[in-house]
């Protein structure tokens, strides 16, 4: 049986992972320290003897007993009000976290994973993104704790593999959505979705005519593992290309809710890119993979859960 180590276990994006790491039967160990993680993503996983689950902040040395065949490090802050919130945790899970985990593959023969972001693309001026482009990321504004941290963390991870031969992944994720965002987390889906089910007016920032390209989550946990059964220790985007304006999706939002409570402008956050969109050309040629979970079918199983979190029902659904 194999060992996985997933940072950040407790998160959206990574109690996805778990689920479907133990669906393909490795043994997996989850670290978190619940700064944006929450136990109930995990909840689900009690009691299974092939999952167990360690509390700790992994900016601080930890240590896993027995063999390790995979580390997964997703820890960190990832949504534009959180990283705001709390910076210097977000540096610190992009940098010594990022070594932390690299000495534990190192130590333990182990295969490394970087969970990294369309972020460091910054504010493109290029579109689509492709690996290859280099970004136009701002080193001191609001965002740069993170898009700063996870660029240094690319940067960890290729010094590890080329100077000490520890076998690396890194995945650069676009926006994702899915059940177990959290419904205060400040992103887009959440938030309009929120609003919609609250009646509440939806809080489009600037005029709405920046992009997003929403990916839904098991598409990417796909991506993420088949990546990490290549042999590719170059970075590779995954996420969805079908991109939209912030408009268009809450009419998207509007409509798929069946509400129609109107948009309420509110000023264009600080460095909030304009557009963005994947290039997914290496994803589909070394890794065979492309998104098929459509919009709406995504958008529908996302509106169900925070259709329960709203009325304050059962919250985590496996
Ligand atoms: N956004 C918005 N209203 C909200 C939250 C976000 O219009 O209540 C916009 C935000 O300005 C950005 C896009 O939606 O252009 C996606 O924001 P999110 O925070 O989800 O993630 P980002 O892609 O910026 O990291």
């Amino acid at each position: 049986m194999q060992t996985a180590v997933v940072t950040g276990g407790a998160g959206f994006v990574p109690s996805h992972l778990i689920d479907r790491l133990l669906g393909e039967g490795l043994r997996v160990v989850a670290l978190d320290n619940f700064i944006t993680g929450h136990r109930r993503n995990i909840a689900h996983l009690e009691g299974n003897p092939a999952f167990s689950f360690i509390e700790a902040d992994v900016s601080e040395p930890f240590e896993v007993e027995g063999p390790v065949d995979y580390i997964f490090h997703m820890a960190s802050p990832a949504s534009p009000i959180d990283y705001v919130k709390v910076p210097l945790e977000t540096l610190k899970a992009g940098s010594y976290a990022t070594h932390n985990g690299l000495e534990l593959a190192a130590e333990k023969k182990a295969r490394f994973l970087l969970a990294s972001t369309s972020e460091i693309y910054g504010d493109p001026e290029v579109h689509p993104q492709a690996e290859g482009y280099f970004g136009n990321v701002s080193t001191t504004g609001p965002r740069s704790c993170y898009d700063e941290a996870k660029r240094y963390a690319e940067a960890a991870v290729m010094a590890h593999h080329r100077a000490r031969g520890v076998e690396t992944r890194i995945v650069r994720i676009f926006n994702t959505y899915g059940p177990r965002m959290r419904l205060d987390d400040g992103r887009v889906v959440p938030a309009f979705i929120g609003q919609a089910l609250r009646g509440e007016p939806l809080t489009v920032f600037g005029d709405g005519s920046q992009t997003r390209s929403f990916c839904y989550v098991t598409d990417l946990v796909d991506g993420i593992w088949r990546l990490m059964q290549s042999d590719c220790a170059d970075p590779v985007n995954i996420g969805n290309p079908h991109e939209m304006t912030i408009r268009e999706f809450a009419e998207a939002i509007a409509q798929a809710t069946g509400t129609q409570t109107g948009i309420e402008p509110r000023p264009l956050p600080k460095d909030d890119p304009k557009v963005r969109q994947p290039d997914i050309t290496r994803a589909k040629t070394v890794l065979g993979w492309e998104p098929v979970v459509p919009f709406d079918a995504g958008i529908k199983e996302t509106i169900s859960y925070f259709s329960e979190v709203v009325r304050g029902g059962a919250v985590s659904k496996s």
